[in-house]
């Protein structure tokens, strides 16, 4: 965090997950084919942990088809939380490829279209996440957020809390800069607070 109390805080954001269901969009291509499931019923990330093998091909091939990024439902906060975000930050949105999908990076700027300007959509593996700079990260898989403060010793996670992040979670770890947030309007909270206190120090 080595920028003047002027500067605004930069914030990466993860996208599946953290403001796109995601899990909601694959669960009801689950569903459409006669496998019912919700989300609740997704306890980690990978979902061949929580889901039967035929379960997990579908859900991946729901995943693959053509522009199914660009029509995944933003999570009812997601929208208010990233423009409300953005008028105190420099948000950067820090999403992964899905490589079964030959359009998803193309549905997801699209998707993003009118919100995030496409040079502020940072596509990586959650593995090199760690990598980008940033004081705040709002993360919903506990790994990559954890990653993310080992190697950001000032920055301050957020793990949007779901239900494949858990500590039962396969990929769970916890760390002592990583804050559970039940909603998203609770990050943007912590962060304001965050800043505030930072600048009055
Ligand atoms: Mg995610």
């Amino acid at each position: 965090m080595n920028r003047s109390i002027d500067q605004k805080p930069r914030v990466a954001v993860d996208c599946d997950g953290v403001l796109g269901d995601c899990v909601g969009a694959v669960c009801r291509g689950l569903t459409s084919t006669g496998c019912k499931r919700t989300p609740e019923e997704i306890k980690h990330h990978r979902f061949a942990l929580s889901l039967s093998k035929e379960e997990t091909d579908i859900a991946l091939s729901t995943m693959g088809k053509p522009e199914f990024a660009r029509h995944m439902p933003w999570y009812p906060d997601a929208k208010a939380f990233l423009s409300e975000l953005q008028k105190v930050a420099d948000v950067t949105i820090l999403t992964s490829p899905f490589a079964a999908s030959a359009t998803w990076m193309e549905d997801r700027k699209q998707w993003f279209r009118g919100k995030v300007e496409p040079r502020d959509i940072v596509y990586c593996s959650g593995q090199h996440k760690a990598r980008f700079q940033a004081d705040y990260l709002i993360e919903d898989h506990p790994g990559t957020a954890a990653d993310w403060c080992d190697k950001n010793p000032k920055g301050l996670a957020f793990l949007v809390d779901r239900p494949w992040n858990q500590p039962g979670a396969a990929e769970y770890r916890d760390h002592a800069r990583m804050v559970r947030c039940l909603d998203l309007p609770l990050a943007l909270t912590f962060i304001n607070l965050h800043v505030a206190m930072r600048a009055s120090a």
